[in-house]
């Protein structure tokens, strides 16, 4: 099951795949507190993993409550490209946006993942997705028992109908085309959960996504 906490800053979704052994957080941009009293059921005790799209503040700007509420054990996944992001204000975008203050992580150990399964259902395999950042990756989900249809979260590589900013430092438009192309070569259809706006999904971003075309 999907869940979509729209409430990050510039409105970035995080979300949370769950089933009966626990949840998934997908880019950790809403807090602890409004996560819990937002979801009656949830229990930070079941988070077994905490996965993160790319490297900007909208994205992570709670990593590290969410570091401090789970326990040791709990892995933390970012592509390592974008690790240099996470000490630095102006390469992860939160310098010069009127905020009380600009938004650093002074340590944290992430996992680079490839490919894992999770909850005991959800296979999980990583597309390396440069463009709008260097380490941007996307991550696709399938159930073990085709319960459900395969799901990609995206981050801000695509979006319904556009895709991310290549302007931005680490970004890149040639890495961008390169990612697309390997998204619009994927077999079959996939639910598509961007890390703004509205999902979406593969089949229809390949007919209406102008970038796609
Ligand atoms: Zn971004």
């Amino acid at each position: 099951m999907i869940t979509i906490l729209p409430f990050g800053p510039l409105q970035s979704n995080m979300y949370i795949l769950s089933n009966s052994n626990g949840y998934i957080i997908i880019d950790p941009c809403v807090g602890v507190d409004l996560t819990t009293s937002y979801l009656s059921s949830f229990s930070v005790e079941k988070v077994k993993a905490v996965i993160m799209t790319h490297a900007h503040f909208d994205h992570l700007m709670y990593v590290d409550e969410w570091r401090s509420a789970l326990h040791d054990d709990v892995p933390f996944y970012l592509s390592h490209e974008d690790v240099p992001l996470l000490k630095d204000a102006n390469l992860n975008r939160s310098q010069n946006r009127g905020l009380s203050q600009e938004y650093v992580v002074e340590t944290l150990d992430v996992c680079h993942m490839d490919s894992k399964l999770f909850l005991d259902e959800y296979y999980c395999q990583v597309l390396n997705t440069p463009g709008h950042t260097k380490g941007s990756v996307c991550y696709c989900f399938s159930s073990k028992n085709n319960t459900c249809k395969p799901m990609m979260f995206t981050g801000d590589t695509i979006f319904c109908d556009s895709i991310g900013r290549t302007d931005l430092p680490t970004g890149s438009y040639m890495q961008m085309r390169d990612s697309i192309r390997l998204i619009k070569s994927l077999i079959g259809d996939y639910d598509i959960f961007p890390g703004h706006g509205e999902s979406t999904c593969l089949s229809q971003q390949k007919q209406t996504n102008p970038f796609f075309i």
